[in-house]
């Protein structure tokens, strides 16, 4: 069990240069968030000091509850899961990037946070969650409606619109997930033509335990990796 997150920690990290160097790209391209949802904090801490400094949390009021336990770390947290928005202002205070943006009015919240406090805050980068495979029970924009949800992000002067993200359906060949990433690849290109202010269509938050690789030969910049660090949720 000793170093146990250190080893699981190195070998992600050869894993994700391994699929940098088959798609032609550097690994330092590619930005490996720790998901650390469920994992309490002792565990978070052994994965900070083996090097990470970018962590995943999925539920706001998770992050809030586990947040004095560490204290005296300073990574970026990244909130990956769905956000409603009477928490806006709450995942504004606890998170330097938020990758789950599927709504305008989600967005204005975010944007309206910021205005509480100091008014010169840097803007907060953020992420179009898009539902690529169009399921009913995701969320996530539709395809179809991210190029003006972009729009409207763009009118917020507090938010850097940098990116998407996405979850994939499931399933058990990472292969099936390549036509998705693809897809989420072309959309950010799309939406990077429309050239709107306060976008920079420069980041793909796409990719998990059993499908990063994948993710990174179709151009993920952001891996989310939780089981594969972590060990298998309960
Ligand atoms: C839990 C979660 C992950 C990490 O999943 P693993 O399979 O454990 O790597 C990534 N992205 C999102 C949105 C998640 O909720």
């Amino acid at each position: 069990m000793i170093d146990e997150i250190a080893r699981n920690v190195a070998r992600v990290q050869e894993r994700i240069a391994a699929a940098c160097r088959r798609a032609g790209r550097r690994p330092e391209e590619v930005r490996l968030v720790a998901v650390s949802k469920i994992v309490p904090p002792e565990r978070i801490r052994e994965a900070y000091d083996s090097g990470l400094r970018d962590f995943g949390e999925n539920r706001v009021q998770e992050a809030e509850a586990k947040r004095p336990a560490l204290t005296g770390l300073d990574p970026t947290w990244h909130l990956i899961g769905h956000l409603q928005t009477n928490k806006a202002r709450t995942a504004r205070e606890l998170f330097g990037w938020i990758h789950s943006v599927d709504s305008l009015r989600l967005a204005e919240k975010l944007h309206r946070g910021a205005d509480a406090g100091t008014a010169e805050l840097a803007p907060l980068p953020v992420l179009i969650e898009v539902n690529i495979g169009g399921e009913g029970a995701k969320s996530g924009v539709e395809e179809g409606a991210a190029l003006d949800l972009a729009r409207g992000i763009s009118a917020l002067g507090s938010l850097a619109l940098l990116g998407l993200m996405a979850v994939p359906p499931y399933s058990d060949d990472p292969e099936a997930a390549r036509p998705y990433f693809s897809r989420l690849r072309r959309l950010g290109k799309v939406i990077d033509s429309a050239r709107l202010p306060n976008v920079r269509m420069d980041e793909l938050s796409m990719g998990m335990s059993h499908d990063f690789e994948v993710a990174i030969e179709e151009g993920a910049t952001l891996v989310r990796i939780g089981t594969a660090i972590f060990g298998a949720r309960p």
